[in-house]
């Protein structure tokens, strides 16, 4: 099942019971950010008819994040370089988590851009979870959108996965304390309004 929440007048957050995963709809830019696992496919299938989405990102290549990007045949997917060789050539080692078992995504190679310059939004690559993360600056509301990075200031992103890294995790974290966020707008669970999110997990690393 899939949760619908407005965040603010431009920022739905859809969240799939499965996982708590969180995906984000920002309505002016008509950007979705992540797709979510598959075994809600049918159902985001519906939601999307009801919205224009011109731009996908991806924060990482996990099959929670990326796992229905199949149904978006025509639309233009962004995600950083390393994410696009995870779901080019090492899909067994990183993407599918076979631990898992989830099924296999196949994400049509064409539609990805790994360039993107936008007013409002910046990319900041942001390893650690993840080889190849990113997560996704919103300038104008100081908004942030994490991915698997940090979920709040006592839970970060796994680090004891293939592709992940403690080291370039707290350098991750590091490179985000110099930004000013009033929220993170994570890939798993709930939004967090906290103050000075980064420095407090910082310190549980
Ligand atoms: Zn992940």
């Amino acid at each position: 099942m899939i949760n619908k929440r407005q965040v603010t007048d431009n920022i739905i957050q859809y969240q799939f019971s499965y996982m708590r995963e969180n995906i984000f709809y920002l309505k002016n830019q008509e950007i979705l950010i992540d797709t979510g696992s598959p075994n809600a496919k049918s159902e985001l299938k519906e939601i999307i008819k009801q919205i224009n989405i011109t731009k996908i990102i991806i924060t990482h290549s996990h099959f929670d994040h990326i796992g229905n990007i199949d149904i978006f045949k025509n639309t233009p997917i962004i995600m950083s370089k390393t994410s696009k060789e995870i779901v080019t050539k090492n899909k067994d080692e990183y993407m599918l988590f076979n631990w898992i078992g989830s099924e296999v995504v196949e994400v049509s190679t064409d539609q990805i851009s790994t360039k993107f310059k936008h007013k409002q939004l910046q990319i900041i690559n942001t390893p650690g979870h993840l080889t190849g993360s990113i997560v996704i600056y919103d300038k104008n509301n100081k908004f942030l959108f994490t991915g698997d990075l940090i979920f709040g200031p006592t839970s970060i992103g796994r680090t004891d996965i293939p592709g992940s890294d403690k080291n370039e995790m707290k350098q991750s974290l590091q490179k985000l304390l110099e930004l000013e966020i009033h929220a993170i707008l994570p890939g798993h669970g709930e939004i967090c309004y906290e103050k000075n999110i980064v420095s407090k997990a910082l310190k549980i690393l």
